[in-house]
């Protein structure tokens, strides 16, 4: 066994405890005060220089090498996101939330305890870094999006980040296996809400009314004609919508409709397009019905593009991880990650960790749980890039 891998092995039930204490206090997007305390607890015991309160909740702690160039060394960030979701746990686990109605369905309890897992290992090795490792704990990446405003607040300067690294617990991906993929491997995700306006009255009688419930049925066919007949049938890009809300009876033509929806693609060019493309086809209906409409469009997060050289660089490592059967290039996917905000800025990687089994919950399930042996695997994989980054 490797230096590393014993390791790793010998923090194995430090690890778990940092993922079970988590996952019993589970807080939404921008209020993990309790999550942010625990990890600023546990990495003040590390000596780290920290900074907490970011973004709110946000924190860092900078562990500097002690090899021969470490002065002039690169500075690799290890990011990891804090919130969990509004959902109510059914895992029966002995750590199960103790928050109710709130649980960390989507594995960011793991993610923080692979980062602070790989800090913990890391910290025995520093003479071996040649170079400052960036411990990163930003929160609300399931939305409205912790990077940004992390990013804003400076956590990729001082000093100046080179490397991104970050992972997210996969279960579309078979348990053991490391996914890692050059280019896109998430979409960009954007948000919209619509009203239609008409005028209502009588539902024998739509000559003496403009209805907006006609109007929208039209205008939802006409933006699904943005993805099959503007886009190239080898790009792939969904524009849904999730809610449609009007009227009140079946026989009364209401005034409005109201209509939320997301788009999805992996091409920034793509993604600047959308509102211009939406609001072309949403203007020429409503004209064309005599109704009226409002758009409000919200960017939400880039697509997430991985960096070619890392991407080579991660798959190296993992093979020296998991042994080469267990690397694989996963399927990109068209859910948004906000680490994308940082790939924007900096030579990155984003991973998948495999914890797929038959039959096991996907993300955002309230009977979502993993293999526990994952969390190894992904902070044996983090320091093998932070020592091979660093050398
Ligand atoms: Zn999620
Ligand atoms: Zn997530």
């Amino acid at each position: 066994m490797s230096v590393l891998k014993s390791t790793v092995e010998s923090y194995r039930s430090t690890i778990f405890e940092y993922r079970h204490a988590l996952h019993r206090i589970p807080e939404t997007a921008f209020s993990e005060r309790r999550t942010s305390a625990f990890v600023e607890e546990q990495l003040s015991k590390l000596g780290l220089e920290l900074e907490t309160g970011i973004a709110q909740y946000g924190l860092t702690g900078l562990m500097r090498g002690e090899g021969p160039g470490a002065k002039d060394g690169k500075t690799l960030m290890i990011r990891a996101d804090m919130d969990a979701l509004a959902v109510t746990e059914e895992t029966g686990l002995p750590w199960a939330s103790t928050h109710e109605g709130l649980m960390h369905a989507c594995g960011h309890d793991g993610h923080m305890a692979m980062v602070m897992g790989a800090a913990l290992v890391l910290n025995t090795m520093k003479d071996r870094l040649n170079g400052r490792i960036k411990f990163l704990f930003q929160p609300a990446e399931e939305g409205p999006g912790g990077a940004k405003p992390m990013i804003e607040a400076g956590v990729l300067d001082n000093p100046r980040v080179d490397y991104a690294l970050g992972a997210h617990l996969w279960p579309a991906l078979e348990q053991g296996k490391i996914g890692i993929k050059e280019g896109p491997l998430m979409a960009a995700m954007d948000f919209f809400e619509l009203t239609i306006s008409g005028k209502g009255g009588h539902g024998a009688m739509p000559h003496l009314c403009i209805d907006p419930v006609d109007t929208a049925a039209q205008v939802i066919n006409g933006l699904q004609r943005i993805t099959s007949r503007q886009m190239s049938p080898i790009s792939p890009t969904v524009v849904t919508i999730g809610s449609i809300h009007g009227g009140s009876s079946y026989n009364i033509i209401p005034d409005t409709v109201q209509l939320q929806g997301t788009t999805r693609t992996f091409d920034r060019d793509i993604w600047v397009s959308w509102p211009q493309r939406m609001e072309q086809i949403i203007k020429g209906i409503c004209e064309s019905m005599g109704a009226e409409y409002s758009l409000n469009y919200q960017p939400g997060y880039p697509p997430t593009l991985n960096d070619a050289e890392m991407a080579e660089l991660a798959g190296q490592c993992a093979i020296r991880v998991v042994g080469e059967e267990h690397v694989t290039s996963p399927e990109p996917t068209m859910g948004g990650e906000d680490m994308s905000f940082y790939l924007e800025k900096t030579k990155g990687c984003f991973i998948f960790l495999g914890t797929g089994r038959p039959g096991c919950a996907p993300l955002h399930n309230s009977s979502f749980d993993f293999d526990e042996e994952v969390l190894l695997t992904g902070v044996e994989l983090f320091a093998e890039m932070a020592l091979t980054l660093l050398r």
